[in-house]
């Protein structure tokens, strides 16, 4: 069998050639890291979760008209996407202050905010990548005004379908990352959803008791890491139910 060609390989993920032209696998590693790299990791089953966490979430938004970059999944770790250029930015949409939002402007993790606030960052990990305004992005050529209306409407579709999906199973979404990217169609192009949503992209509190169950137990040591990405999958009913003692059939 020939072996395929890898295209990058990133912290958490590898991107391999994919079979047709304008395909690309995803390979979700296990690897987890936090801090630009600082805290390293390998946690055992995260790609896995990963990936079938980012399947469930895709595969909703594109059934609700979101258009995302996910054909389908291949194996426990790989999936088939539509290759795409990805824009330079980290869009994060944020429900209530958290992390780096909350040590900026002094806000308490938690508190509700008094709507959706969408941010972007330039994506440069030797930068870390850094907030940036819309000035920024338009003056530097990473996205146009076009662009920005439709990151934006992509932004708040993804938080409106994730926010929900994540109360129905008493998960509050606290805060996302996505990343976006270009496909040309014919003389046309337009924005997908691309990379990845998972517990490493999100912040994810149970509604009840407030427990981390997202990248941030991980950052900043509060536990399992794959007990926490199971709990979410559990909730969604994404994972088979292995736990479940079946009888054995005799013959
Ligand atoms: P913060 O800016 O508070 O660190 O992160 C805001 C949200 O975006 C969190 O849900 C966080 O997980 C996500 N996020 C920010 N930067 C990155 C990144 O480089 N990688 C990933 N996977 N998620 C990120």
């Amino acid at each position: 069998m020939a072996r395929r060609k890898k295209i990058y390989e990133g912290k958490a993920k590898i991107l391999y050639e994919g079979p047709e032209p304008g395909t690309i696998v995803q390979y979700f590693k296990d690897d987890a890291t936090a801090f630009n790299a600082e805290k390293k990791d390998v946690i055992d089953g995260k790609g896995v979760l990963n990936n079938r966490l980012s399947e469930f979430f895709m595969t909703g938004l594109n059934q609700i008209g979101v258009p995302t970059h996910f054909i389908r999944r291949l194996n426990m770790r790989e999936q088939l996407v539509r290759s795409c250029e990805i824009i330079p930015l980290e869009v994060i949409v944020r429900n209530y202050a958290a992390g780096s939002m909350s040590k900026r402007l002094g806000i308490a993790e938690g508190t509700q905010l008094p709507r959706p606030i969408v941010e972007y960052c330039y994506k440069d990990d030797a930068l870390g990548d850094p907030l940036v305004t819309e000035e920024h992005i338009a003056a530097f050529g990473w996205a146009g005004q076009q662009d920005m209306d439709d990151i934006l409407s992509l932004a708040l579709r993804v938080n409106d379908f994730m926010s929900g999906m994540m109360l129905a199973v008493g998960i509050r979404l606290i805060d996302f990352k996505i990343e976006i990217g270009r496909v040309y169609e014919g003389d046309f192009q337009r924005l997908i959803v691309a990379d990845e949503i998972s517990p490493d992209s999100c912040r994810l509190w149970d509604i009840e008791t407030g427990q981390k169950l997202d990248k941030d137990v991980f950052r900043r040591d509060l536990g399992s890491l794959t007990d926490a990405y199971s709990e979410v999958a559990r909730r969604l009913g994404v994972l088979p139910k292995s736990n479940v003692t079946k009888p054995t059939l005799i013959n």
